[in-house]
C-alpha cells in the first residue's frame, strides 16, 4: 500500500500515484521488514521491496565505496556515491522508479530537473529504450544542459515558475501517459533506501549527514534506517543532520513552524540542492520534528572550503555534497562516529579556484624546479 506522509490515508499499489489524491502531500510505501541477503545491492535488499525490480535496467548504481577519514578525533566515513553511473546518487532511485513506471504499462518517462536528476533520467531512459522527457527552466545554463544532452532525451525549456512546473508535470503526466519520476516520487525515495542498508552493513554510526534539496533523498535513508531497526537488524537508528545552503535553506527556516514556507531569493554555489520549495519539505520536518533531530545552514565560503578539504583527502565532490563536511565542522563533535553523504561528483561543476596552487617550469630547468626543493 501507499501512504500518505501526512494525512495517512492508505492507496492500492495497483493504482498509479504519486502524490496523496486528497491533500498533495508525498506518499510513501508501507515499510518492509526482511533479512539481508547475498549479492549485488539489489539482491541483497530484495526483501524490503514490494514490488519486483528487473536488473535489466540496471545501469550499475550502487555498491558505492565508503571511506574512512581521521577528522578532529572522530571516525568520518565519507559515503561516495560520485561513482554511480552518471555520477551521483539520483541513480538509485531512477531504477526503481524506471521498474514501476514499466510495470504500469508506461512507454514514456519524464522528469523536472537541471541538473543531477535529469542526466540519471536520460541515461536510465535511454538503456531502456523509453522516449524520455527532461523539462528545464528556460534559463538554464549550457554548462548544466550538457550533461544531460548526450543521451537523446527531449530536453523542453519551460518558461515561468519553476517550483509550479513539478505539480503541473505531475498533471501533464497523468493525462499524456507519461510517467514524471521527479525528486520524490515514492519509488524513487524507495531506491535511497539502499544508502542507509549499504551503510549499516559496513560500520555503525552516531551520525548522517544528509545534503536536502527536495527531501527525497533524506526520507529514503531514513526510511532505510526504519526498516533496518523494525526488522531488528539495527538497534538504534542514527541521529540524521538535514544540510542546506544558507542562500537557500526553506527547511532550516520553516523549522519553528510546522508548515514549509517558500524561500525568497535562493542564491548559492550548491545549485543541486537550490530547491526554494521543496516537495518533501514538509515531510522532512516532521521527520526532523518527531526526532528532535537538527537542520543545519552553511554558507557558500564554507562549502568551498570543505570542498577542497575533501579533495584533500582524495575525494572530488559538487558543492552540494560538500555541503556535509561544512556542517560536520560546526557542530564541533568529538570521538563521534559519523557518515557524509557525499552525493555527486565534482567534475559536473567547476567552481574550485586553483590561483596559487600551481606551479610551473620550463623542461631544461625541470631537475631544479621550485617545487622539488
Ligand atoms: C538531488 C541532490 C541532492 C538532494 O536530494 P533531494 O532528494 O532533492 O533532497 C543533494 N546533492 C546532490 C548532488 C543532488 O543531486
Ligand atoms: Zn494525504
Amino acid at each position: 500500500m501507499f501512504v500518505c506522509t501526512a494525512c495517512g490515508r492508505k492507496f492500492s499499489l495497483e493504482e498509479h500515484h504519486q502524490r496523496c489524491p486528497i491533500c498533495n502531500e508525498p506518499l510513501q510505501l508501507e515499510n518492509m521488514r526482511g533479512k539481508i541477503r547475498n549479492g549485488n545491492v539489489w539482491n541483497r535488499y530484495k526483501d524490503f521491496y514490494a514490488i519486483p525490480l528487473n536488473i535489466n535496467y540496471s545501469l550499475g548504481e550502487g555498491d558505492t565505496p565508503l571511506i574512512r577519514a581521521e577528522i578532529y578525533g572522530n571516525e568520518v566515513y565519507f559515503k561516495n556515491e560520485s561513482v554511480n553511473p552518471t555520477w551521483s546518487f539520483k541513480d538509485r532511485g531512477t531504477f526503481v522508479a524506471i521498474n514501476r513506471a514499466i510495470q504500469m504499462g508506461f512507454e514514456r518517462i519524464g522528469v523536472v530537473s537541471t541538473g543531477n536528476m535529469a542526466a540519471s533520467v536520460a541515461a536510465y531512459g535511454a538503456h531502456a529504450g523509453m522516449d524520455t522527457f527532461v523539462l528545464v527552466s528556460s534559463n538554464i545554463s549550457k554548462d548544466k544542459i550538457s550533461q544531460i544532452v548526450p543521451y537523446g532525451a527531449r530536453i523542453l525549456k519551460v518558461e515561468g515558475d519553476y517550483g509550479e512546473l513539478y505539480f503541473k508535470s505531475l498533471e501533464i503526466g497523468e493525462k499524456r501517459k507519461i510517467y514524471f519520476m521527479n525528486s520524490d516520487d515514492p519509488f524513487r525515495v524507495e531506491g535511497y533506501k539502499t544508502i542507509a542498508f549499504e551503510l549499516s552493513e559496513k560500520v555503525e554510526v552516531d551520525y548522517v549527514f544528509v545534503p536536502t534539496s527536495s527531501g527525497g533523498l533524506f526520507r529514503g535513508i531514513y526510511k532505510g534506517f526504519l526498516e533496518l531497526e523494525e526488522s531488528g537488524i539495527i538497534d538504534k537508528i542514527p541521529e540524521m543532520v538535514a544540510v542546506q545552503a544558507k542562500g537557500c535553506s526553506p527547511i532550516c527556516s520553516s523549522y519553528p513552524s510546522n508548515r514549509i514556507e517558500r524561500f525568497k531569493n535562493p542564491i548559492t554555489i550548491a545549485h543541486a540542492i537550490e530547491n526554494p520549495y521543496p516537495p518533501s519539505g514538509n515531510a522532512v520536518l516532521r521527520i526532523l520534528k518527531n526526532n528532535g533531530w537538527k537542520c543545519i545552514t552553511v554558507e557558500d565560503d564554507e562549502i568551498i572550503k570543505a570542498q577542497k578539504q575533501l579533495a584533500h583527502n582524495g575525494i572530488f565532490v559538487q558543492p552540494a555534497s560538500a555541503t556535509t563536511l561544512a556542517a560536520f565542522k560546526k557542530l564541533n563533535l568529538k570521538d563521534s562516529r559519523v557518515a557524509l553523504i557525499l552525493t555527486g561528483s565534482g567534475l559536473k561543476t567547476k567552481s574550485i579556484e586553483y590561483d596559487g596552487e600551481i606551479s610551473s617550469c620550463k623542461i631544461e630547468n625541470l631537475e631544479n624546479c621550485e617545487v622539488f626543493k
